[in-house]
């Protein structure tokens, strides 16, 4: 990775991150003969040298125990956390959030389940369907041609079921449905909920120079032959190919500059390697640190012209976020023991979903969700079968204890619902007046309310799991959560879909950007995160923060030919 400390050049565009929204922002803008720099906050990665893809679980010199900065396991791919040292954020008194964030090129892209859906017509308009949260300034049809370029370009694997509000893609063939995959599909065609093949951004045939998947199952470690995609080795990669771009990793943007008359004039960064404030001179400035970072960006960009922060008019900055509501059921299912072995291999994710199958007329929530599976022979880990005391013959040891484990590997299945939450005005992000991180940059400050919206749509995740559970003859693994417990509701953030902060619409007043994700207070500046979303779908949101960031890119492209920006 290139390293330049030069002051003075000015680039045309300067890139803040270089995750899903910033690496298609670099990719496009390079690819269009624009002079890109892109600031990163973490390392470099390279998924072909640095992956751990083919190592033993075994291998482990801490018996699979996690680490700090790789909460996810020793292995993964992604360096962050939940909490990242020196990097502090707050929870206002009563507010259950935690916020993930990534620090790496690529970002969480690096592990993400590659969970690839569009939205569909009927997301982008929500409100003119129930009255509740706002429509979107755009519309399916907008943004339908670049999910097909991104299909083409960076691969996904899917099946065209024309449903109204899933729509088809441009699919590689999908794989093969496994064992207890196929148990799941049975009970669910038994009770009517809609099962079919997943939507996955992992190559099934070879593309655009890159390999198939082998089905080692291993993607959250990062892929050395890069068959699924990650910013850093699908966009990043070629972005740098081009010539094009300047990528300066342990760069830790502050805060948007901007000039007497309001245009922004580059970024100012920390280099976290000598702890020196530099700059960074830019024609156009395109925010992607993420959500809820770029929203702490605009807020602490702050200036005479702008004294509440940059882009913030409307007061709408750090307002209007959302994540995915979610919750999960395990299960015991009898009749997947003592399995004859059998080739279990796979994608390093789900064969099947479920998307949302009912009708809201006649349900006591609005919106829906779609059921994710999980469960299956995967390759062992260590604590595999942990509790095994619990299953029925009890435990045990010597050869009992080895049969009981052959005997109940693989016996489980579980299913994650992931719903639509709709924004509401107690659940928001400002910056803390009183904490600064190790740079002395002012940190977020978190409000979160959920409502009774996603408790009841919850607790619905939570009866259908169970019902399939039980049309499969098994036993869920824990007592149905109470209302006291929320149904089970993850706390908000624990889904890591957040999005919003700087969401579109056509008026300045009620929105950040407009819909082309440009700043209504400042035309060089663009936002290419979840920021600009205006509400979340039930589907995993980056497939459309990828199209969007793409269909941004376009726009300032033709923008600065027209000498517009
Ligand atoms: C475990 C996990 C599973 C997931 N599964 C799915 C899934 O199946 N499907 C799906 O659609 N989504 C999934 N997601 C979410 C998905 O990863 C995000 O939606 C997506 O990566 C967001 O892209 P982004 O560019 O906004 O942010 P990121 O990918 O997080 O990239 C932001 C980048 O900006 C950098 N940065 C942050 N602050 C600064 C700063 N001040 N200065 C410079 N750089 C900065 C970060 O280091 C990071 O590299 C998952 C996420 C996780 C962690
Ligand atoms: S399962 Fe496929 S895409 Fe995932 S790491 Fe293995 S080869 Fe790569």
């Amino acid at each position: 990775m290139q390293r330049v400390t030069s002051q003075g050049k000015l680039y045309d565009v300067c890139i803040v991150g270089s995750g899903a929204g910033g690496g298609m922002a670099a990719y496009a803008l390079t690819k269009a003969g624009a002079d890109v720099v892109v600031l990163e906050a973490g390392e470099p990665w390279d998924n072909a040298k640095d992956s751990a893809m083919l190592t033993w679980p075994y291998e482990s010199p801490r018996r699979g125990k996690s680490t700090k900065e790789r909460p996810f396991g020793e292995f993964d791919a992604c360096i962050g956390g939940w909490e990242i040292p020196g990097e502090p954020y707050t929870r206002a008194p009563g507010t259950e959030f935690s916020w993930w964030r990534a620090r790496m090129v690529g970002g969480r892209t690096n592990h993400w389940g590659r969970i690839s859906l569009r939205f569909g017509p009927y997301d982008f308009k929500r409100k003119s369907r129930d009255g509740l949260g706002d429509d979107w300034p755009i519309s399916y049809e907008d943004v339908a041609p670049y999910y097909d370029k991104i299909d083409r370009l960076i691969g996904i694997f899917g099946s065209a079921e024309n449903l109204p509000n899933e729509p088809n893609g441009v699919f590689l063939p999908p794989p093969r449905p496994r064992c207890h995959e196929l148990l799941v599909k049975q009970a669910a065609d038994r009770l009517h909920v809609t099962c079919i093949p997943a939507r996955l951004s992992i190559l099934t045939r070879p593309l655009n120079g890159r390999a198939a998947c082998h089905y080692c199952g291993q993607c959250n470690r990062g892929c050395k032959v890069n068959a699924n995609f990650t910013s850093t080795n699908v966009l990043i990669a070629p972005a740098l190919a081009t010539g094009k771009l300047t990528l300066l990793t342990n760069a830790m943007a502050r805060e948007v500059l901007v000039d007497a008359s309001g245009r922004a004039t580059g970024v100012a960064y920390i280099d976290k390697a000598t702890g020196t404030d530099r700059r960074v001179r830019a024609k156009v400035v395109v925010l992607a640190a993420s959500a809820l970072e770029t929203a702490r960006l605009l807020l602490n960009s702050k200036s005479s012209r702008f004294p509440n922060g940059l882009a913030n008019s409307s007061g709408t900055v750090g307002k209007y976020i959302t994540d995915t509501t979610g919750t999960d059921v395990g299960g015991f299912i009898p009749k997947m023991m003592d399995h004859v072995p059998h080739n279990h291999d796979g994608v390093g994710g789900m064969h099947l979903y479920m998307p949302w199958w009912l009708d809201n007329a006649k349900l006591d929530f609005p919106r829906g969700y779609h059921i994710e599976v999980w469960g299956g022979p995967h390759v062992p880990s260590y604590d595999f079968i942990g509790g095994i005391h619990r299953y029925p013959s009890g435990g045990g040891y010597g050869k009992q204890l080895k049969d009981d484990y052959r005997r109940y590997y693989g016996a489980t299945i579980g299913l994650s619902g992931r719903g639509e939450m709709i924004p509401n005005d107690d659940s928001y992000c400002e910056i803390d007046a009183h904490t600064v991180d190790r740079w002395g940059i002012p940190v977020l400050r978190f409000h979160w309310k959920w409502t009774d919206h996603e408790y009841k749509q919850v607790k619905h995740m939570q009866e259908t799991f169970r019902g399939l559970i039980a049309e499969m003859g098994g036993q869920p693994a824990s007592p149905m959560p109470t209302a006291e417990q929320g149904y089970g509701i993850a706390d908000g953030g624990v889904i890591i879909h957040e999005l919003g902060g700087a969401r579109m619409g056509d008026d300045p007043k009620t929105s950040v950007t407009n819909r082309w994700c440009q700043a209504h207070d400042c035309r060089n500046l663009f936002v290419a995160d979840g920021g600009p979303f205006v509400s979340q779908a039930d589907k995993n949101p980056t497939w459309t923060i990828l199209a969007l960031s793409m269909r941004t890119s376009d726009y300032i492209t033709d923008q600065i030919k027209k000498g517009a920006l």
